[in-house]
Formats: C-alpha cells, structure tokens, sequence
C-alpha cells in the first residue's frame, strides 16, 4: 500500500511512524481527510495530502497554496503516505529521506465537486488517474474549491501538477495565510519552533 513510503525509512532511526490507517488526532471527521504539513526541509515546503482510497496521496508544494484564484502553485506528486502519518509533527532525521522539522499546518476533511452528467460522478481517484481533480477542502486555515491539474507527461519520472484556487465565495485575493497563519492547527507552534523544541543540532538554515 505505501511501499514506496516505508522503503525509504528505517523506523528505528526516525520518529515518524511506520505505515497504520490510523490517523490518531485527525481522527473521526466523518469524511475523508485532508492535511497540509508544512515542511521546513533542505528546501521549504508544504505537502498537501489528501485521503484516497485508504493512504494519503501526496504533492510537495513549494509555495503553500493560495487564495487567490489567478495563482497557479506547482505541486510535485511524491509518494502515498499511511494515513497514520496525518497528525505527524516533529523532526526528521538529515539523513532519512527529506529530512527537516515538520508540522500539521492545516487539516480538516474534503469533498468531491466533481458533478456527473448523469450517475454518480467520478471518484477523486479517478479523477486523479485522469489529470485533473476539483475538490473542495474545510480546514481550519484553507477553504472551498480547488483544482489539481497534472501538467506532465504521464509517463515522466517528475509528476508536476498545479494547484489552484476556484473562484468561489472563498477565494480570497488578499489573504495569504502560508504568511500570516503560520502556527500548528494541532500544537500552534511554527516549524521552526519544533526545530527548536525537537532538532537535535538544528541549523535553522539551509531553508529558504
Ligand atoms: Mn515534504
């Protein structure tokens, strides 16, 4: 199931959990999960995870997403992860794969808005398969509809997708929260301060 996940850690050597379909703290929402961790890694990112079909299917996105409908956001897809690494914060070893301080940034639980002409309407699974997904997301920091649209070739080794704001009763061109929200929705510490509460010889650079 997160094959790919587990084969790049030793669960010895980090604190994030082995694969589990439990997502503790995030757990009974009554619908699918969503969770964006903010991931202070050799390069600053957010990963935007999103329940499928029992695991977390995955997008490093390097911005965060936005607000704003007129900004597209790369979003690179990365490997599923267990759902039981949903409510994961703390800090990855160097030389585990990423490495960085991590923290549960948003979370909250998603919906298809995907419409059928007639029948039931695609699953996000499929729509995924097809390259391009509308859901909208509930969080405490993250609202209303977006839309995932892969641009890369299938086939290429790099999936590169964008993400984008619809324009809808949520979008919201001046707010910016990946800035001015930066606390945990779990903890309501930054990821610098799980740097600074967790790390072990934390530089705090090597981020931008
Ligand atoms: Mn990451």
């Amino acid at each position: 199931m997160s094959e790919a996940y587990d084969a790049k850690r030793s669960t010895h050597e980090t604190p994030e959990p082995a694969g589990g379909d439990d997502p503790g703290a995030l757990s009974d929402r009554g619908r699918p999960l969503f969770v964006i961790h903010e991931h202070d890694a050799s390069t600053h990112h957010f990963d935007l995870r999103l329940e499928v079909d029992g695991v977390l299917r995955s997008w490093a996105v390097p911005k965060g997403p936005s607000t704003d409908p007129s900004e597209q956001r790369l979003a690179i897809a990365t490997e599923d992860h267990p759902l039981s690494y949903a409510d994961f914060e703390g800090v990855i070893p160097e030389d585990q794969y990423g490495g960085g301080s991590v923290i549960v940034w948003d979370a909250g639980t998603w919906e298809n808005l995907k419409e059928a002409d007639d029948g039931d309407p695609p699953s996000l699974a499929e729509q995924l398969d097809d390259g391009h997904a509308t859901f909208r997301l509930d969080g405490d920091k993250v609202h209303g509809g977006y839309a995932l649209t892969r641009t890369s070739d299938p086939d290429a080794d790099e999936e590169r997708w964008l993400l984008v704001k619809m324009d809808d009763d949520d979008a919201d061109a001046r707010r910016n929260p990946t800035s001015t929200e930066p606390e945990s929705v779990l903890s309501g510490r930054t990821v610098a301060q799980v740097g600074d509460d967790e790390g072990e010889g934390h530089d705090g650079g090597g981020s931008s």
